[in-house]
């Protein structure tokens, strides 16, 4: 631990990397109704032929679109390497796809993700970082909450310089349904320790990234 890595600090890594609080879940049969109970909102019948083994195909989705909340994203990050034999350069990898779904409206949101970051002394595997990603995704999401829990996991865990996460995503929500606007994608950063105080670290980290508008933007 650094001298600039100030108590303080160390207590906001701590009281950021929360977890959803554990719910009971439902039974499969009772899931199963859910989706029948949906098939006849929508205006059909769950039992005639073509919609039969509909709410089995559903409940199937569900587990893998879902699958996250199974995981423990600090547990998956915690075998890190100490031998980088002085590396201090900024660590990225870009274009990290997934699909989420917005909590919202339980629509697809579809996009990329680049992380970088700026080891102190540890580094972890990078097929984590994407391993990480898909555990935050694969759970009922916001973009902008996402971004800061993929940051907040990997400062907590890595304990580095510095953390970058910026995702670009389009949100089925806008472009299928409401205001219907395709072509639209939504930029969200998140940016720790040197790359939110040092202007410099953060313009090279986003010239790396090369993102399109650099920045943030709201949620619509
Ligand atoms: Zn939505």
């Amino acid at each position: 631990m650094s001298v600039a890595e100030s108590l303080p600090r160390a207590a906001e890594r701590k009281s950021r990397a929360k977890q959803p609080t554990r719910v009971r879940r439902p039974s499969r049969e009772d899931a199963l109704e859910a989706v029948r109970t949906l098939i006849r909102w929508a205006g059909d019948d769950p039992h005639r032929e073509g919609l039969v083994g509909t709410p089995d195909r559903v409940v199937r989705s569900y587990a893998e679109f879902f699958s996250g909340y199974d995981e423990d994203p600090v547990a998956l990050l915690q075998r890190t390497f100490e031998e980088t034999d002085g590396y201090d350069e900024i660590v990225m990898l870009k274009d990290i796809r997934f699909e989420s779904h917005c909590e919202h409206h339980i629509a697809p949101i579809i996009g990329k993700v680049h992380i970088a970051y700026l080891p102190s002394n540890r580094v972890v595997g990078i097929s984590k970082l994407a391993r990480l990603v898909e555990v935050y995704a694969k759970r009922l999401q916001i973009q902008e909450k996402m971004t800061a829990q993929i940051a907040n996991t990997l400062d907590e865990v890595l304990q580095p310089k510095g953390v970058a996460v910026v995702i670009e995503a389009a949100h089925q929500c806008m472009t299928t349904r409401g205001v219907h606007k395709p072509g639209v994608s939504m930029v969200t950063s998140r940016m720790l320790g040197e790359f939110r105080t040092d202007p410099l670290s953060r313009r090279e980290v986003l010239s790396m990234i090369g993102t399109p508008g650099g920045g943030s933007c709201e949620h619509v």
